[in-house]
């Protein structure tokens, strides 16, 4: 496998994912903020899922632990998916980010960004689920240590 440095992948997600965007500007008459923030820290609270679309304030979210361990699906999918949703909020009142998120105006977006409409991934979330545990029982840790007042 080749070994990726985190802070490129980031800085090739967030080119990917302006890259959408102004085609969604110029082309599909949305009016999305360029550039357009993108987070990695979606692991934290969703750990099976690589990516997510804020609305407030639009953003998106990648799970950057399947990130590491996924680099092509994530630039050739993941990041298109989650604008798509953005675009499909931006252009179609607000519809895009509910359950309903994958429909026929997703779907035709998908496809104007010239991706294949597809709902779920199919990657491997043993180790984002693993991370995820970790961080959470850390968190506890540091909690129990500022409530005790913990001179270490
Ligand atoms: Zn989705």
């Amino acid at each position: 496998m080749l070994n990726y440095n985190e802070n490129e992948l980031k800085a090739a997600a967030q080119r990917t994912a302006n890259a959408y965007v102004k085609i969604a500007n110029t082309r599909l008459g949305c009016n999305l903020p360029y550039p357009i923030p993108v987070e990695f820290d979606l692991c934290e609270e969703r750990p099976k899922a690589g990516g997510q679309a804020h609305s407030m304030p639009l953003k998106i979210k990648l799970n950057m632990v399947m990130f590491i361990d996924n680099v092509r699906e994530f630039l050739n999918q993941v990041v298109g998916h989650e604008i798509a949703h953005l675009v499909v909020y931006n252009r179609f009142n607000h519809r895009g980010l509910d359950a309903e998120g994958h429909g026929a105006e997703w779907k035709e977006v998908m496809r104007k960004l010239g991706l294949e409409p597809l709902k779920y991934h199919h990657m491997d979330v043993s180790k984002s689920l693993e991370h995820h545990k970790k961080m959470k029982v850390a968190k506890r840790k540091s909690k129990k240590r500022e409530a005790k007042g913990d001179e270490e």
